[in-house]
């Protein structure tokens, strides 16, 4: 089979050509910066396919679906790129329309978090289990989440928004306009942001960098105000997998950059903290794991929104 996967980011585009079993042939990288909006962007995307192809000496026919992984919110039903406030220039675009008009393959689209989930689900260490839980704990904290082995997306797409559940409303404000989301506590943006302040109040430590980079060196470094952040950090994140280990049961819950490049430092507390978040039985029976993907996980979340979409339509 072959498929085009297309994962557009804040910093960087990558697009690539695979196959349904996850092995990425091919791949280019895009400044996202170099686009501009959408109008001179979008040329430029398909421009890019057109080398891959050549690259791998196919035909456009050749290929047996798209998948587009974009930056929220979009829309499925209207199947636009909404407002993305990280891409500027990009409101209210047709992304799938045009795609579909300057290609004639079929284009499936949904977010990063929803396509990472859906990679975990094809390719990661949950392959097809029935409940699966995906957060991208990045920048932010995106969610994804399969249900009896379908992707959820509620009514208006915000399904699986888990970043933005309240853990405490007397807590720090969130980019997304509410306080206290588990976003606003477990997001490396809003940890970089509390650092930030802290420091700009005087705050006694050896942490240099205001951000998770600064933060796990002065954990390291045995730093108490490092650790103590950290602490509240672990029991936050352990607050916020907790509700989602009571209200699904997950078979498996996958964490994304923040843990799978500070595995240790992550697991082993948020393995002691969780049990005084979740019943014993949801929490032994579920698998909580940093995502084994790596930094490929954006590709491949292109890739399996192109399968599962073709699954859909057959
Ligand atoms: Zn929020």
């Amino acid at each position: 089979m072959n498929l085009i996967g297309i994962d557009i980011g804040g910093t960087k585009v990558s697009i690539c050509l695979g196959d349904s079993d996850g092995t990425i042939r091919v791949s280019r990288r895009i400044e996202t910066k170099s686009l501009g909006g959408s109008e001179t962007g979008l040329p430029i995307l398909v421009e890019a396919i057109g080398h891959l192809l050549r690259d791998e000496n196919l035909e456009l026919e050749e290929i047996q679906g798209i998948g587009l992984a974009a930056p929220g919110p979009i829309s499925t039903k209207t199947e636009k790129m909404l407002n993305p406030p990280n891409l500027p220039g990009w409101v209210n675009v047709p992304i799938v329309q045009y795609f579909r008009e300057k290609l004639g393959r079929p284009v499936f689209m949904d977010n990063d978090a929803n396509a990472g989930a859906l990679a975990e689900w094809e390719f990661g260490g949950a392959k097809h289990v029935n409940n699966l839980v995906y957060l991208t704990m990045s920048t932010g904290m995106g969610g994804g989440l399969i249900i009896d082995g379908k992707l959820h997306q509620g009514g208006t797409d915000t399904g699986g928004e888990v970043g933005h559940f309240i853990l405490d409303p007397k807590g720090p404000k969130c980019s997304c306009g509410l306080t206290g989301c588990f976003e606003a506590f477990c997001g490396g943006a809003s940890v970089a942001h509390f650092l930030e302040e802290a420091l700009r109040k005087g705050q006694k430590t050896s942490i240099k960098s205001p951000n998770m980079k600064g933060l796990i060196e002065g954990i390291k470094g045995s730093d108490p105000f490092a650790l103590e952040v950290w602490e509240n950090y672990i029991d936050r994140l352990a607050q916020g997998i907790g509700i989602l280990l009571q209200t699904l049961n997950p078979d498996a819950i996958i964490l994304g950059t923040i843990a799978t490049h500070n595995k240790e430092l992550v697991m082993n507390p948020l393995k002691q903290a969780l049990p005084h978040f979740a019943w014993g039985v949801p929490l032994k029976y579920c698998r909580i794991e940093p995502s084994q993907l790596g930094s490929d996980i954006g590709k491949l979340g292109a890739l399996a929104l192109a399968i599962h979409g073709l699954k859909r339509v057959k």
